[in-house]
């Protein structure tokens, strides 16, 4: 059975949708067979992935509002092993219907609606938005674990205990195999002195938790969303294919 894995933070700009997107295309590269999908309303990790948001037959709203099953919605990608189901504007309004709809479980919409995927892929990477709303936790009651991208900040920490008390609540009501796979170091400059510092807070309070690779700040990872490609198929020799890649395959021994 395929593992479902969200990426989240309810912090924007902390590289969610930059590691859901390598990720997904280093375990495809890694010979897993890979879905991406896309559960923010700005359809980042779609076009990330060279798909364009406006010409979309389905998105991932068809799929939690039942409209079409979710190997529907999935779109292959020119990418090795790597499919996508993708979003736009249009789940933007989806958090306030999963309320309205008379489901007793809005929660439990992604969770029923991935069951036939599961046997489909080996690992089902899910960008989440960045908030903690009717999405996310979705996201989280469907999901086998969640990886945590962060920034070396300070207030970045506080976030995170806020982040832990949420996934704990899920893990108690909603989902009692959610695990927490990884928090990932993002836009890292090793230079900073607070960068150390937060990182020894994290490794004190999050034992074993913390990735061993962490994700250095760099232009090709800027740069290559703009070409609709992930960065392995940017440049493959760059900094950011190789940590991200390695990152992968740690994911992969945890999950
Ligand atoms: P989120 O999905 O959490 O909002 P993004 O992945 O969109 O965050 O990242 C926010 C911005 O930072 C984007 O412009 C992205 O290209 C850039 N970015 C992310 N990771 C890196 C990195 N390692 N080096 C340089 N820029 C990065
Ligand atoms: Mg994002």
């Amino acid at each position: 059975m395929g593992k479902i894995i969200s990426f989240a933070n309810q912090k924007g700009g902390v590289g969610k949708t930059t590691s859901a997107v390598n990720i997904a295309a280093s375990l495809g590269v890694l010979g897993y067979n890979t879905l991406l999908v896309d559960l923010d309303p700005q359809g980042n990790a779609t076009s990330g992935v060279g798909i364009a948001k406006k010409s979309l037959q389905y998105t991932i709203k068809d799929v939690l509002m039942g409209k079409i099953s979710a190997p529907e919605a999935v779109i292959k990608t020119e990418f090795q092993k790597l499919s996508l189901i993708p979003s736009n504007m249009s789940l933007a309004g989806t958090e306030f219907d999963l309320l309205q709809d008379d489901s007793p479980e809005p929660w439990a919409a992604m969770k029923n609606a991935f069951l036939p995927l599961k046997a489909e892929y080996d690992y089902i990477i899910i960008d989440c938005p960045p908030a903690l709303g009717m999405l996310t936790m979705n996201s989280l009651s469907a999901s086998d674990g969640v990886v945590i991208p962060m920034q070396c900040e300070f207030y970045a920490l506080e976030g995170l205990s806020q982040l832990m008390i949420t996934i704990s609540k899920i893990k108690a009501h909603y989902n009692n195999s959610l695990a927490v796979t990884g928090i990932l170091l993002t836009m890292y400059t090793n230079r900073l002195l607070l960068t150390q510092q937060v990182k020894n807070e994290l490794k004190k309070h999050y034992a074993g938790k913390l990735f061993e690779t962490s994700i250095s700040r760099g232009v090709k990872l800027s740069e290559a969303p703009g070409f609709g490609l992930p960065v392995y198929y940017h440049d493959k020799k760059s900094k950011g294919a190789t940590e991200y890649l390695a990152v992968a395959n740690e994911l992969s021994t945890r999950i």
